[in-house]
């Protein structure tokens, strides 16, 4: 990786050439600072884009800095749209290391219950693949862009900053990476995800932002599968469903891989065991709808990961910057529930926000910038947290009920209307194209399914019909098929 020119140079170029030529930091090269880069350069920025980890596919079975790098992932059509239009050449080099094109109601056209696919149909197509082919893409795209400059192994310790721009705030003006080197900069975005120790930085300056969080989360038991002669299986109505006590997701992945994941609630002890790739596999056998995506080789054992509890963090409180200087995008801004697989999707529109707020305010007035940044994260990003963190609360509680053996009630219409909508989704044409849309993130749900009739008819839909499709295990069974192999 080249090393860049001297900071003290690359702090003169700025001021001298204007906004147009500022110098951007980003921390973290996943998918959110490797697109966040590439959109900064191509307005001309030159952009310094640091990661702790080495980077390239080759170089990873695991990753220090991602967690979640061998989980599954889903890339929904909504961030398939924005690096269609922002930068093609990701989709070239994920299409080029396998990624397949997927049409995520597949199951429901070929279902035929609500007619066949029509024109239109086709924004619902995303790119399939692993999480690391579609790093490896976005890293070897930003690489290959001009203006960014990626220097892996070098991990942010420390925070450079100067004179305040608002009283008593600290003014972030660059970093200090582990080896000492400093690095000075008009703007430092922190995209290094969910685990981001800017906070912790940013605390011993005397900043602290306005956090939510939900700490519970949910507990995830992934498999990774290569097809067999058998080939690849037969896409669902939808990849995610939800049963008593657990959910399962259906992944298509790039060439022959897929994966499968079993969802508990973090406090779900009893189903602790689903790490046993003997247990996830007689489980999953319990789904009659998605048995058979475990029919092929199995990719190693079951991967776990728990902790996935969702956090929000907010950088000006009562109409003033907490800091200035640094922002954040991606995990480092706010985690989703993983379930819904929209956090790829939505880091990359926030990236966007960046970038249009960066256009439009310039970096001359740091304060400025964050304010129109926080404003616009807020209207279109808090409430999709806020609605997710909703859900959230409402599932655990749901999971908690059944374990002890009672159904959950209550009278939220937020949770009537979602579950009424997993009843309903795939039973009527408009129906599924709206859900479609939102799970997508192609649309809000007031764009695409708030509306009158619409909401009158998923809960039509849904009236008298079960919480969960038949057939699948009750917890009873889900106990005692564990509790078999023990
Ligand atoms: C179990 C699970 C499953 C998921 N499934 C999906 C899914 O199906 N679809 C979806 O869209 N999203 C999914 N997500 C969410 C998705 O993984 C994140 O939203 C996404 O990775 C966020 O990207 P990011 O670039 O913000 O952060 P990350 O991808 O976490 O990248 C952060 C980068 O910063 C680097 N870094 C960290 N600290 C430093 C430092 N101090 N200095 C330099 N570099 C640093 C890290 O090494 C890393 O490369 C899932 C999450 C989990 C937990």
């Amino acid at each position: 990786m080249s090393s860049g020119p001297p900071d003290s140079l690359t702090r003169r170029q700025s001021h001298f050439q204007g906004v147009r030529m500022a110098h951007i930091v980003v921390i973290g090269a996943g998918i959110v600072g490797s697109f966040a880069s590439m959109v900064l350069a191509q307005e001309g920025h030159r952009v310094t884009l640091l990661e702790r980890d080495p980077v390239g596919r080759e170089a990873l079975e695991s990753r220090q800095g991602v967690k979640q790098y061998e989980q599954t992932h889903i890339l929904m059509p909504g961030g398939a749209r924005i690096l269609d239009q922002e930068t093609p050449d990701a989709v070239r080099r994920i299409l080029d290391a396998g990624g397949r094109s997927h049409d995520m109601l597949a199951g429901v056209w070929a279902a035929g219950t609500v007619g066949p696919r029509r024109p239109g149909d086709e924004q619902y197509e995303t790119y399939a693949a692993r999480r690391p082919v579609l790093e490896a893409a976005l890293q070897g795209a930003a690489t290959a862009t001009g203006g960014v400059t990626l220097r892996a192994g070098s991990r942010v310790r420390a925070l450079l900053t100067g004179e305040p721009r608002v009283v008593g705030r600290p003014h972030v003006t660059g970093v200090v990476t582990d080896d000492g080197t400093r690095i000075e900069a008009d703007l430092v975005v922190d995209a290094s995800g969910r685990r981001t120790e800017l906070p912790a930085m940013l605390e011993r300056l005397g900043a602290t932002p306005l956090v939510h969080r939900e700490e519970t989360g949910f507990r995830y038991y992934s498999r990774f599968f290569r097809a067999d002669d058998r080939g690849l299986p037969v896409s669902r109505y939808w990849p995610l469903t939800h049963h008593d006590s657990v959910s399962v997701i259906t992944a298509p992945g790039d060439g022959d891989h897929w994966s499968v994941t079993l969802v508990t609630s973090g406090r779900d002890q009893a189903l602790r065991r689903l790490s046993d790739p003997g247990v996830w596999d007689a489980v999953l056998a319990l789904y009659p709808e998605a048995a058979h995506w475990a029919e092929g080789v199995p990719d190693g054992d079951v991967r776990v990961m728990g902790g996935t509890g969702t956090t929000h963090r907010r950088w000006v409180s009562d109409g003033e910057p907490l800091v200035t200087g640094l922002v954040a995008v991606g995990d480092a801004h706010m985690t989703l529930n993983p379930q819904f697989g929209m956090g790829m999707t939505a880091g990359l529109g926030q990236a966007q926000v960046l970038r249009d707020v960066v256009r439009r305010t310039g970096l001359g007035d740091p304060a400025d910038l964050m304010l129109a940044l926080d404003s616009e994260l807020e209207e279109r990003y808090w409430p999709m947290w806020n609605d997710g963190d909703t859900w959230d609360r409402h599932r655990l509680a749901e999971i908690d009920a059944e374990i002890r053996g009672e159904s959950y009630a209550t009278d939220d219409p937020a949770w009537v209307l979602r579950t009424a909508l997993d009843t309903a989704a795939t039973l009527d044409a408009d129906v599924v194209r709206g859900f479609g849309r939102v799970a997508s993130q192609l649309a809000s749900a007031e764009e695409a399914l708030i509306k009158p009739g619409l909401v009158q008819r998923i809960v039509e839909l849904a009236t008298g019909r079960p919480r969960y499709a038949q057939g699948a295990p009750d917890r009873a069974v889900l106990l005692e098929t564990v509790g078999r192999l023990a």
